[in-house]
């Protein structure tokens, strides 16, 4: 897509510190880090989120993730990692051109991503649970 950064850097038109590269992905560091090595998984096709990615694209995509968090490991930048896919604006998705972030994540850093639990009731929890069955068939 013509005026989207994400494709722009993804095609190496707009320069970035990249770390990885293939075919039908480029891998670059954030650059709003949470943590030193917070990195992004960018297809070079445009797809706007999960909604839209082809779905093989989305495997290799988080395929590409795994080997990156593994790498950070090895490198000693992370002890373990978050993968965080934002999808929409009100999920806080920012760039929307589809991107999985590998969030390096070290013992007392000061990154947060928890959520307070909702309660529901049980009939609540049994109504959610024939909603999304329901919409899987
Ligand atoms: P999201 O909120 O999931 O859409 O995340 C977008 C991410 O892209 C944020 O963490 C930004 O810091 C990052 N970002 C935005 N522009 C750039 C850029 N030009 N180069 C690298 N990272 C960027
Ligand atoms: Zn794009």
């Amino acid at each position: 897509m013509s005026d989207c950064i994400f494709c722009k850097i993804a095609s190496g038109e707009i320069p970035s510190n990249t770390v990885y590269e293939n075919e039908s992905l480029r891998v670059i560091l954030d650059i709003s880090p949470a943590n030193p090595g917070h990195c992004l998984v960018l297809p070079k096709s445009h797809a706007e989120n999960i909604f839209e990615i082809d779905e093989n694209l989305l495997k290799e995509a988080f395929a590409v993730a795994k080997k990156i968090a593994s790498a950070l490991k090895l490198s000693g930048l992370a002890d373990g990692v978050n993968i965080l896919q934002n999808n929409g604006g009100v999920a806080g998705q920012t760039v929307n051109h589809f991107h999985i972030h590998v969030i390096p994540r070290k013992e007392g850093d000061n990154v947060t991503l928890k959520h307070e639990g909702v309660k529901l009731s049980s009939e609540e929890m049994t109504r959610v649970g024939e909603a999304v069955r329901e919409a899987l068939n």
